[in-house]
């Protein structure tokens, strides 16, 4: 398990793994393809520290459950305090920019949702969270339009656009913050756009962010 959140390049402050609070339906294509209304307010979730691993640490689930769905996302890193935030604070606060897989067991987590119970153990188990290292904000902007991809096995499964998301990154901060006080070294994965499905054994994941590429697999 990660002690410290990772940088693609050497020399930013370190911060511990903190909680992980996860975005729920951000993209109106992926709400209409999981058979969801578009939501009015965001839908939050939240994984724990002990669910992050490395991105590129091979894959893996309990089995026994069923399949486990890849949503691909955006995640921000936090290295300031925020609560009830403002704008301002929010621009400060976000340190870092990467990419990140909320695995979801999709079998689990109709069966919670149909008896009404939460979705912890569908979304929240160890290993739920891969991660890359951070991308430092001054070398790419949280706040200008992001493009990201996920290609399995050499073929494009996801395609994602800030510009697309319902709540951009500030009204989700500024959201999150009304109800969860973010600390230093937690984390914010922005939701997934359309096209989540199964993962396999021995899959080969390509994913990237802007011309970022990072690489992992499916044991
Ligand atoms: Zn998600």
């Amino acid at each position: 398990m990660s002690i410290l959140h990772r940088w693609l390049t050497p020399g930013h402050p370190e911060l511990p793994v903190g909680k992980v609070v996860c975005v729920g339906r951000n993209y109106a294509a992926h709400a209409l393809e999981l058979g969801h209304a578009v939501p009015q307010r965001p839908i939050l979730f939240m994984k724990p520290a002990s669910a992050v691993v490395p991105l590129e640490s091979p894959i893996d689930w309990p089995r026994a459950e069923g399949c486990c769905h890849f949503e691909t996302e955006l995640t921000l890193l936090i290295h300031r305090p925020l609560s009830h935030a403002t704008p301002t604070e929010i621009r400060q606060a976000v340190a870092g920019l990467g990419i990140g897989l909320d695995l979801t067991l999709r079998d689990l987590q109709e069966q919670l949702k149909q008896a009404g119970h939460p979705w912890e153990r569908a979304k929240a188990f160890d290993g739920a969270a891969p991660l890359s290292a951070f991308i430092p904000a001054e070398e790419l902007s949280p706040w200008e339009p992001l493009q990201f991809s996920l290609d399995i096995n050499g073929k494009r499964r996801q395609t994602g656009n800030t510009a697309l998301m319902l709540f951009s990154f500030e009204k989700l901060l500024m959201e999150i913050s009304q109800c969860f006080r973010l600390e230093p070294g937690d984390v914010v994965m922005t939701g997934t756009p359309q096209g989540v499905g199964p993962l396999d054994s021995g899959d080969a994941l390509l994913l990237t962010l802007e011309n970022r590429q990072f690489k992992t697999s499916v044991r």
